[in-house]
């Protein structure tokens, strides 16, 4: 900030005059219009480079299907932006629940807790209090349902593990709509895949409690009204890749993303008062704690065409508040140039060039890098999963070369896929002996996290880079569109978003 004493100086030095007192503005400023509907949509781990990756493809891909903006560039078009930084009570870098807590609450929180306060006490979040004041709530994720982001709107305890706990309390809370999966922790012991420690069957206590219950899409497009509970899978929903493969499949069960969102929508909207609801587009942080580039694009698509179905919806009524940003980034994800495969000097015709190449010392990457990403056929996961089931002598170098290069536009070469394949005991985890070896300090990566080793091999190729396997400490983008958005631009903190979006559904201002 500028001190006076600097600014007398600079006033003395223009030789300015004082600066006429404004005139009396004729009637007190106008409270921000509040919105109806409030649509809060959380992008997990998406950053403003992951954002930024979409952009990129959406305007540059050569076999980009984008003929217009996407719902991001509408939202900065038509809405505001701005920035928001998202550090928890007492450190530096954020995992979703503190985030998702912080923006739900509005109140500084604590690492990996769930809707409760620094001080360890549970506190009213959004959704109870557009409860509150009569609004239908509701939550969507492609996650599942009692992972730390829609966890945190709907229930309070001490640590996001606590899932089983979560689903009682989020049933307790009563949400009007929640989709996403996660069944293993709402069914009871003894049933197959259950993670729940009881006999508790919270599928049909929920169906007690005035609950349609549906367990696959076609349920969903077809459930009768009042309250729904769909969990569509036993643990988190399909990855973005197998999603877009899946599509017209005739045995798939999971709705899209748009799918839930939309039906989401579209029922809360029958509450005369007005809605709350969240909606989480939950597997970009997980491919960017895989460092699967690939994955991120296919992820950051399925978030796109989610949110373009909530911007028209919400275009076309004019009484809904659309806030769209991210708990925090994940994977310190960068395209980046290098020295790898220089392009050839070739000419330019302008007169700068006249007697000489255009011949750029560095790759800049290549435009149908933007391709080849989006056209990766699994997660790295998949692949490895697929690999480790294999008997023992056929997990070799050659094998997994050939397993990547089918999947991916990028090859993986024998040699490369070699170094993938080495271990070394990891130094952050003595139960890991054979663990993968990364070049970067293993204690930013979970366990065995082999995918980060082949995203470093194909990294030079793909122009892409990862810093880290957990989060970064990087603000992320916000977007907002509707009455009241004009508040949410500038920078904040997720705290002061949590008040912006308490007050705009109708809490105390
Ligand atoms: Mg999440
Ligand atoms: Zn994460």
């Amino acid at each position: 900030m500028r001190s006076p004493a600097l600014l007398l100086t600079v006033c003395a030095l223009a030789a300015c005059t004082p600066r006429p007192l404004a005139p009396p503005t004729p009637m007190a400023e106008a409270p921000a219009p509040r919105p109806k509907n409030v649509i809060l949509v959380i992008g997990d781990g998406m950053g403003p480079q992951q954002v930024g990756l979409l952009e990129l493809y959406a305007r540059r891909a050569p076999s980009s299907p984008y003929a217009g903006p996407t719902a991001f560039a509408r939202m900065a078009e038509e809405g505001e932006t701005g920035f928001s930084l998202h550090y928890p009570a007492d450190s530096l870098v954020v995992d979703s629940a503190c985030s998702a807590t912080q923006l739900a609450i509005g109140l500084p929180a604590l690492s990996e807790t769930i809707g409760i306060d620094a001080k360890g006490e549970p506190q009213q979040t959004v959704l109870e209090l557009a409860k509150s004041q009569g609004k239908a709530t509701g939550l969507v994720s492609d996650t599942r349902l009692t992972h730390a982001t829609p966890a945190a709107f709907a229930a309070h305890v001490s640590h996001r593990g606590k899932e089983n706990a979560i689903a009682e309390q989020m049933l307790a809370t009563g949400v009007d709509v929640m989709l996403s999966g996660g069944w293993r922790h709402f069914v009871p012991q003894d049933a197959s895949g259950s993670k729940r420690k009881d006999d508790r069957d919270l599928l049909k206590e929920a169906a007690d409690q005035g609950y349609v219950v549906v367990r696959d899409r076609t349920a969903l497009a077809s459930a009768g009204q009042g309250k729904l509970l769909g969990l569509f899978s036993k643990s988190g929903m399909m990855d973005a890749i197998e999603e877009r493969a899946t599509r017209d499949a005739a045995d798939r069960t999971e709705p899209t993303l748009r799918d839930m969102a939309m039906v989401a929508l579209d029922r809360l909207a029958a509450d005369e008062d007005g809605f709350f609801v969240m909606i989480e587009s939950g597997q970009i942080d997980w491919a960017c704690h895989a460092n699967d580039a690939g994955w991120l694009m296919a992820e950051m698509r399925r978030a796109d065409e989610m949110l373009t179905g909530v911007l028209d919806w919400a275009e076309a009524r004019g009484d809904t508040l659309v806030v769209v940003t991210a708990d925090h980034e994940t994977g310190g994800f960068g395209l980046s140039y290098n020295r790898h495969d220089v392009p050839a000097p070739r000419e330019i015709a302008g007169s700068a060039f006249a007697g000489e190449s255009y011949a750029p010392n560095w790759n800049f990457g290549p435009l149908q890098t933007l391709d080849g990403l989006a056209a990766q056929e699994s997660a790295l996961e998949d692949v490895l999963y697929a690999f480790d089931k294999l008997p023992d002598d056929q997990q070799t170098a050659a094998t997994l070369s050939r397993m990547v290069s089918d999947i991916s536009a990028f090859d993986l070469s024998v040699e490369a896929a070699g170094r993938v394949l080495a271990t070394a005991p990891d130094p952050w985890d003595e139960d890991h002996a054979d663990a993968p070896i990364l070049h970067d300090d293993g204690a930013f990566y979970y366990p065995g996290s082999r995918t980060a080793v082949i995203a470093r091999e194909l990294g030079t190729s793909q122009s892409v880079v990862w810093a880290t396997g957990t989060h970064t400490h990087t603000p992320v983008p916000v977007f907002a569109f509707g009455p009241g958005a004009t508040a949410f631009g500038g920078l904040h903190h997720h705290t002061e978003l949590g008040q912006l979006l308490r007050e705009a559904v109708g809490g105390p201002q």
